[in-house]
């Protein structure tokens, strides 16, 4: 079922109609997360916002939900830009690799925090697909920063992704 009216002419996305009828809850409709800087949050480690006007209309329509899996991990806003190191999300989530922000503090106990808690919202709002940040080590879904902190990119995915992914959830970014 998509958001909008139903075959009856009734409400699917307000939890009450005009009569007052309780409406389908979240799990009825197909229901997104969104990385929150792509709906104008300034939540990223500069606090800077990343707006996509397409996503932030998303958000307005009620056909999404936004969650920033760094913040909600417990980091700061501003905060040190964070790289993986020895892998992507997946190896991050195994075991088998770290996230150092750019002091070389470790920061990977906070991003897998993140991540669980972001998949905590995807699941109760019944999300089946994620438009997430490109490039970033929480949310990118194609490249990521190699972990030299030079700007340089390899194929890999962040951790939120990562976890989304296993989690049955698809995940395309913004570009
Ligand atoms: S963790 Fe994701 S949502 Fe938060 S600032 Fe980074 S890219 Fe945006």
């Amino acid at each position: 079922m998509t958001r909008g009216e139903g075959e009856a002419g009734e409400c699917l996305w307000e939890r009450t109609d005009n009569n007052g009828r309780i409406c389908p809850t979240w799990g009825d409709w197909d229901m997104k997360v969104v990385s929150a800087c792509l709906a104008g949050c300034r939540c990223r480690y500069d606090q800077r916002a990343a707006t996509g006007a397409d996503i932030e209309a998303m958000v307005q329509s009620g056909e999404a939900i936004p969650v920033c899996p760094e913040q909600m991990g417990g980091l700061p806003t501003p905060r040190n830009p964070a790289e993986m190191v020895g892998g992507d999300g997946f190896d991050v989530l195994d075991g088998r690799a770290r996230v150092l922000d750019s002091q070389g503090n470790d920061v990977t106990d906070a991003f897998i925090r993140g991540a669980e808690q972001a998949l905590r919202i995807a699941q109760l709002v019944n999300a089946s697909a994620a438009v997430l940040k490109s490039k970033s080590p929480s949310c990118g879904s194609a490249q990521i920063y190699d972990g030299s902190f030079s700007g340089r990119m390899k194929t890999g995915v962040g951790v939120t992704t990562a976890l989304f992914m296993r989690n049955g959830i698809s995940v395309s970014s913004e570009s």
